[in-house]
């Protein structure tokens, strides 16, 4: 049973506007292309996972805190007997791993370490629960779930699932019955409500609004190429359609995302949106999807 799902993180729905919206640096696209592909990689996992079956607890992407340190859990699974920590990693290519060492084999380009990272994460769980006073196996692996990643100098020791181990990994858990009790509900209730949803690790770059290019992009295929159509969006490069008010809806979210200071007005999202449509068409679709407050001539929305 999934208690918590995993939606795109905020910071990828906001590197993902800026990354479309204005010119980032070579970091920080790096950045925004390796949340696209963390995020991929643990969706992958989400699916493979689907197959489990028996009574389990899975709650994922977990944001925990102890002694003013934060730590992530990309998949927590609660079973009868043991509580499993899983870190998906979506790397692709030839790495190696050499003492602390975690590398690219062709560039040579060093990562920080999993296994360092999963034992750190793990420990500090284990002190969460001694915390709340709570007595569990708690069992650390880190997944790597790209067919196209390999491993050199990989131990039987590591705590680490292979991608041609993962189908192997969850069938091995699904031959062990579990059943669940009301410690374990108690558990799993008690580090829902131990999520923290201000997360310290976010690197979004600044950015003004004056800087973003306003106008409208295809939901599909991100390309500004939109044309009217019988009361539709085209996009003229992928074809896909999307209505007037969808689009404007759609904006509206990203507005709010990126500037949760500014207040939704028709006169805001005209201006975002730089489209070819009436102040009216704005004003008529968020007077039907929101409520309206304040006078007409300068009334906002929530
Ligand atoms: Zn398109």
């Amino acid at each position: 049973m999934i208690l918590r799902s995993r939606p795109e993180s905020d910071e990828l729905l906001k590197m993902r506007a800026l990354n479309t919206r204005m010119e980032l640096t070579q970091e920080e696209k790096f950045h925004y292309f390796n949340l696209e592909k963390g995020y991929e990689g643990e969706v992958q996992f989400d699916r493979k996972a689907e197959v489990l079956q028996e009574e389990r607890y899975i709650i994922n992407d977990l944001l925990l805190k102890i002694n003013n340190s934060y730590f992530q859990i990309d998949s927590m699974l609660i079973s009868q007997e043991v509580i499993r920590l899983l870190d998906v990693k979506n790397f692709e290519g030839d790495f190696c791993i050499e003492k602390d060492r975690f590398f690219l084999v062709k560039s040579g380009r060093e990562y920080k370490n999993p296994i360092d990272q999963l034992n750190k994460c793990a420990s500090q769980f284990r002190q969460l629960l001694q915390d709340l006073k709570l007595n569990y196996l708690v069992e650390a692996t880190t997944i790597f779930i790209n067919p196209e990643f390999n491993l050199y100098n990989a131990q039987v020791d590591h705590p680490i699932i292979l991608p041609n181990q993962v189908n192997r990994f969850l069938k091995g858990i699904n031959d062990t019955s579990s059943r669940l009790n009301d410690g374990h509900k108690k558990l799993a209730q008690q580090l829902l409500s131990l999520h923290q949803t201000k997360n310290p690790f976010t690197q979004v770059p600044n950015y003004q609004f004056e800087q973003l290019k306003k106008d409208i992009y295809c939901k599909f295929c991100r390309s500004f190429l939109l044309s009217l159509q019988n009361h539709l969006f085209v996009c003229g490069k992928c074809g896909g359609h999307e209505t007037v008010e969808d689009v404007i809806l759609r904006n509206v979210r990203e507005f709010q995302l990126l500037f949760p200071e500014r207040k939704i007005t028709t006169t805001n999202i005209y201006e975002w949106c730089n489209v070819d449509l009436t102040k009216k068409t704005f004003c008529r679709v968020l007077k039907k999807n929101f409520q309206s407050f304040g006078k007409t001539s300068d009334s906002y929305y929530i």
